[in-house]
């Protein structure tokens, strides 16, 4: 049951790897083709299109965030259309919604960025491309620890280890939020802490119903709050 409730998914049909690949790619590591075979079957097939969302996540090597012992022998099994342990009990994200959750920021070169759930640094990475500055928030200390190394060459990010429920005031406030575990409300000090004309995506709800949702707060702080997918992510826990 607990295993369950630690996969993430969507609600669409899974595409998998063709043995085709398209050439061309400019990145120049050894999952290059991976990476853009994912970003065609399983990112672009479902309606992401945002050429910037999909021009960052043909950059980030996702392999390099996993462990080595999840990836059943292959790096490729990375780029698979499935979220993947990282450890503590936790996952990264499917592709598609790391996609689709970025694509619905709609991030300015400009923005400040706060995610909460760091997990295995993959999703700040790809923040890292869009924003002018990425903060990142991760309860769990020794994913804290490894992010931040995976990390620590993507120089517009910040991380730390903490309860993301209480948000980074320090920094505050935020042009976009996005939350990668789903509480069961949307917490205060994150509608606090979103700038006017901003935006949060967060899941919210318990198991087994959670909905994605994108929060706008207009520029006279009035909220606006509107449900895209039923979605499936670990549930937002908090310090003692
Ligand atoms: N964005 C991540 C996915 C992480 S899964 C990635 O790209 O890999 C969700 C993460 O949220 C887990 O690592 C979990 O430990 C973390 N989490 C849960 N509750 C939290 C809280 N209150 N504050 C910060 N992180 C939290």
């Amino acid at each position: 049951m607990k295993k369950l409730l630690l996969s993430l998914f969507s609600m669409t049909n899974a595409v998998f790897f063709s043995a085709e690949v398209s050439g061309g790619g400019a990145v120049a590591d050894k999952y290059a083709e991976a990476r853009a075979e994912m970003v065609e079957s399983q990112v672009k097939t479902r309606g992401v299109l945002n050429a910037k969302v999909l021009k960052a996540m043909n950059e980030v090597p996702r392999h390099e965030f996993i462990p080595a012992r999840f990836l059943s022998g292959s790096s490729k099994s990375a780029y698979g259309d499935y979220p993947v342990p990282i450890g503590e009990g936790q996952t990264i994200s499917q592709p598609y919604i790391v996609a689709l959750m970025t694509e619905l920021l709609d991030i300015k070169t400009s923005d400040k960025v706060l995610e909460i759930g760091t997990g295995s640094g993959y999703q700040a990475a790809v923040l890292s491309k869009l924003a002018k500055e990425v903060y990142t928030v991760e309860i769990v200390e020794n994913l804290a620890l490894w992010a931040k190394e995976k990390l620590a060459d993507y120089k517009n990010v910040s991380a730390k280890h903490g309860d993301g429920y209480l948000g980074w005031p320090e920094h505050a406030p935020f042009n976009k939020i996005i939350v990668t575990c789903a509480p069961d409300n949307i917490p205060k000090p994150l509608l606090e802490q979103l700038a006017p004309g901003g935006k949060m995506v967060i899941p919210v709800g318990e198991f087994p119903r959670q909905d994605l949702k994108v929060v706008e707060k207009d520029k006279a702080g009035l909220i606006l709050e509107r449900d895209i997918i039923p979605v499936l992510f670990v549930p937002m826990t908090r310090d003692k």
